[in-house]
């Protein structure tokens, strides 16, 4: 039997640890990744400080896992040892319940299975997952491209193609961090009129540099009244973290505006719903999509361009990789490599 690496967590709070193991063959309805590239995700510290309700120890974190199918179990349609994947948040459903029936797999009531959550992720060499999961990467990406669009593209790419806004439309994206950086990409692709708004005039040139039209130093600028000036914002996309700034661009909806919120605050958010009556506005929240929507952002990324900043480590290095993701200081997201 031959071995491989993984790097897990032996229970809450504790640091990642190298624990070599076999490679596990995968079951009736699963396939085997080997893993080229593994994107370090904010949410991965569900994992590590066991925030998730019903996680068992140990487990290997990683949701945003690209690689190469290496082995195939019984029971799996179309795929084969040498296909190029990729697995995501949506690592599995049970498809049974009213949702999956429906096909909205992200809100099956048995709880979508996510990986390096309810099974081993892809701080490791082989993954084993459901062949649900999978998404194809096209021949345009590499691994390490591939594998931060798996949850920090699809996150922003999914609720900005379904947000009803059209091309022009005034699209904000608060935040241009690990999110937000795709975000202004994938706006500005789709044809909308892209506005950035961050913390800092130095973040401007960047801004621009990914495709926003207009940057916006909320420390500088009240972000509400500029997005009034263009019209009032069709959709604002949050991908910070701060109840305040997503309070303080509100105000800059315009008429059937929406607030869709991607990053969780640990506060609640205080709004005055006066406004929202009045001009039909609404504040949403968006979980990432399936498997088949983290396809359609692979191919819309290889086809336009759009690209993560990533920071490389190799896999040996997962635990500084994860550090440094928590740092807040990664421009702009962790990728660990095989
Ligand atoms: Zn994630
Ligand atoms: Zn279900």
């Amino acid at each position: 039997m031959s071995k491989m690496r993984t790097f897990r967590v032996s229970k809450p709070a504790a640091k990642l640890e190298l624990v070599e193991r076999d490679v596990p063959e995968p079951g009736p309805g699963q396939v085997r990744l080997r893993v080229e590239a593994c994107g370090v995700c904010h949410s991965d510290v569900l994992t590590a400080l066991g925030l998730w309700p019903g996680i068992t120890y140990p487990r290997v974190p990683g949701h945003e896992i690209a690689g190469v199918v290496d082995a195939v179990g019984a029971d799996v349609p179309a795929w084969k040892r040498g296909d190029r994947a990729g697995i995501g948040w949506h690592g599995g459903h049970c498809g049974h319940c009213d949702r999956c029936r429906r096909g909205d797999y992200l809100t099956c009531r048995s709880g979508v299975l996510i990986p390096g959550i309810a099974y081993d992720g892809g701080y490791a060499d082989y993954v084993v997952a459901p062949w649900v999961a999978l998404a194809r990467i096209p021949d345009g990406l590499t691994a390490a491209e591939a594998a931060p669009l798996m949850c920090a593209g699809i996150t922003t790419f999914n609720p900005l193609r379904h947000s009803g806004a059209l091309a022009g439309d005034v699209v904000g994206i608060l935040g241009i961090g690990g999110l937000g950086h795709l975000g202004v990409q994938f706006a500005s692709k789709m044809g909308f009129h892209t506005v950035a708004i961050a913390r800092g005039k130095e973040k401007g040139p960047l801004a621009r540099e990914l495709g926003a039209s207009v940057y916006i130093d909320s420390k500088e600028q009240d972000p509400a009244a500029e997005l009034q000036k263009l019209g009032g914002a069709r959709i604002i996309l949050a991908t910070v973290t701060n109840a305040e700034a997503m309070t303080a661009v509100i105000g800059g909806l315009g008429p059937d505006g929406k607030l869709i919120i991607v990053g969780v605050p640990p506060d609640p958010l205080s709004v005055g719903v006066g406004p929202l009556i009045g001009g039909r506005q609404s504040l949403a929240g968006w979980p990432s999509g399936r498997s088949i929507d983290s396809e359609d952002t692979l191919v819309f990324a290889a086809r336009s361009g759009v690209r993560s900043r990533n920071e490389l480590f190799p896999l040996e290095r997962a635990a500084e990789g994860y550090e440094r993701m928590m740092s807040g200081e990664a421009r702009f997201r962790v990728v660990l490599t095989a």
